[in-house]
């Protein structure tokens, strides 16, 4: 018997423009750069495959998908996150569950694994940003496409 594996759909319901890859969108921007600015940039959606182009910043209700990019959100910020808070009010995860912990060894320690993110020395769960530029792109990107880069490069 074999399993079937998930995998991200192409689309998405975001009403955004979708792009197939970051080139697409980043060449979109380039070609409009007059229309745009400086302040475009090219971003993942976080439910599909796709790419999309913001001009106002990702909105943190938009990463609600995405334990670690709307951890990085919040650490490129405000400069920390509190990983409890976090679970519970945008997850409805309790962290002090057994699913909580889970939750968090899966998708927040490996941005302190990364080296991007550490955990504050007298707080309990609360992480402090390391690498701001690191932590925008896996807000942009997410996690696994960051990591993926950064093993690859
Ligand atoms: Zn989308």
């Amino acid at each position: 018997m074999s399993r079937k594996i998930w995998r991200r759909p192409n689309t998405c319901d975001c009403h955004k423009i979708s792009y197939a890859d970051e080139a697409a969108a980043t060449a979109h921007i380039d070609a409009r750069r007059d229309h745009y600015g400086d302040d475009a940039y090219a971003y993942r959606c976080t439910g599909a495959t796709c790419w999309h182009v913001s001009t106002s910043g990702v909105l943190l209700e938009s990463l609600r998908g995405s334990a670690a990019r709307s951890a990085a959100w919040v650490l490129c910020r405000t400069g920390r996150v509190d990983v409890t808070q976090l679970a519970r009010e945008q997850f409805g995860i309790g962290l002090d569950t057994a699913r909580g912990q889970r939750w968090c060894k899966k998708r927040i320690r490996p941005l302190v694994r990364a080296g991007i993110a550490a955990w504050a020395p007298a707080e309990y769960d609360v992480l402090l940003a390391v690498d701001r530029d690191a932590l925008l792109r896996v807000v942009r990107v997410g996690l696994d496409e960051y990591l993926a880069a950064v093993v690859g490069a």
